[in-house]
């Protein structure tokens, strides 16, 4: 097996790309070694490794012209939207040119009839959520952090709904991307079913910026909820905890989010965000469809939780409440690093048939 390439392999820029890039850009390139250790470094535990320069793009012609001249110099180039990614994805191994499309962030169509919407790559997904509101329809994959579009592509995002809406797999129907030589495809299109040619979108979405800087992505829409509750429960053990999750999936509560959270991280939570969260192990649930339908679903997941031990229910149905309570889970990550002043995180994903989920988790 090939070793990781590292920063032995690393050339200087030729002075002939830094001209041309610069004549491309003015002030729009970057060399700089703040801007540039910015962008080679993420909020992980890996540390910075910063491109040579930085592009900052403003439109798909630009991004064909700087692919072009790196290619034409044999020189690296990784992608960069907001930056939010977390396990090294920025990181510069060989150098290169970090082509930065986060001012590419135009809402080009909204359609609410066909429930999708095209956009650049470096609309974020709160700003896109802001740009539907009154439409009826929102943009639900949620990882956290305001990322971009383009980003979350490139990283198959998922987050705390995925389990009802899915991943950024099931949710971008197609794109105009340039190859790393300039050239641009488009790929899939607008139609919710399609078995025609090769599936390329799906080749695209999660290729970390190693196939294609995105310049342009149509994503699904859906339905704003007409109700949701989120609720918080405590339970004696996460082998409890685990098992009412698995038990809930396979009775086939449509579930639009449920996270795990151990008793110390509820502690790091209460620390870091005020809140005075039971310190055990905890489910957060939220549930989306219609009145009667989560009403329906409350009584389920009730029941569930109750026959593995679960207690202290707290329902959130009103939108503040429902935000505070997410926000602490999305300040998890923070609240963890907290713990221990001085210290970064390793973050990683195991992914296990939910059989041994409990297992996995334990271990
Ligand atoms: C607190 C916190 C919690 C998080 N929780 C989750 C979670 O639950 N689930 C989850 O999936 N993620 C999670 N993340 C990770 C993060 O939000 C995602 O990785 C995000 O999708 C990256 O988007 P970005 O715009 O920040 O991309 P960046 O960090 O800028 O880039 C990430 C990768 O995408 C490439 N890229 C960026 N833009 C483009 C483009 N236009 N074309 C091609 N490639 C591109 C880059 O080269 C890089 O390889 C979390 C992050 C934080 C900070």
């Amino acid at each position: 097996m090939n070793a990781i390439p590292t920063l032995l392999n690393r050339k200087p820029l030729p002075e002939s790309l830094l001209l041309a890039l610069g004549q491309l850009l003015g002030t729009r390139l970057s060399t700089s070694a703040s801007v540039r250790e910015h962008h080679g470094s993420d909020i992980s535990s890996l540390g910075p490794v910063p491109p040579d320069a930085v592009a900052f793009v403003e439109s798909l012609e630009e991004i064909i012209s700087v692919s072009s001249l790196c290619h034409a110099h044999d020189v690296p180039m990784i992608p960069y939207g907001s930056g939010t990614s977390l396990e090294g994805w920025l990181q510069a191994v060989q150098g290169g040119v970090c082509i930065d499309v986060s001012g590419m962030n135009q809402i080009i169509h909204i359609r609410p009839d066909d429930m999708d919407v095209t956009v650049q790559p470096g609309v974020t997904r709160k700003q896109l959520n802001a740009a539907l509101h009154g439409t009826g329809l929102f943009f639900p994959i949620d990882p956290g952090a305001d990322a971009s579009l383009g980003g979350m592509a490139s990283t198959r995002a998922s987050g705390t709904n995925a389990v009802r809406y899915g991943t950024m797999r099931e949710n971008v129907l197609g794109m105009t991307a340039v190859l790393a030589d300039g050239r641009v495809i488009q790929t899939g299109g607008r139609a919710r079913k399609s078995s025609a040619g090769y599936d390329l979108t799906h080749l695209l979405v999660g290729s970390g910026g190693t196939l294609a800087t995105f310049a342009e992505l149509t994503v699904k829409l859906h339905p704003l909820p007409e109700a949701v509750s989120a609720a918080i429960c405590t339970f004696p053990s996460v082998d409890q905890a685990v098992q009412a999750v698995i038990q809930t999936i396979q009775l086939g509560v449509p579930i639009a989010r449920i996270e795990l959270i151990d008793a110390l991280t509820v502690r790091a939570i209460n620390a870091y965000s005020k809140t005075s969260l039971r310190e055990a192990p905890s489910l957060f649930f939220e549930l989306h469809g219609s009145e009667s339908g989560v009403k329906e679903q409350i009584e389920t997941v009730r029941l569930v939780a109750d026959e593995h031990g679960g207690q202290d229910f707290e329902w959130a149905v009103n939108p503040e409440d429902r935000t505070r309570l997410w926000q602490a889970r999305h300040d998890a990550y923070f609240a963890s690093v907290a713990l221990r002043p001085g210290c970064r995180s390793l973050t990683t994903d195991s992914v296990v048939p939910i059989s041994r989920l409990a297992e996995c988790i334990e271990a």
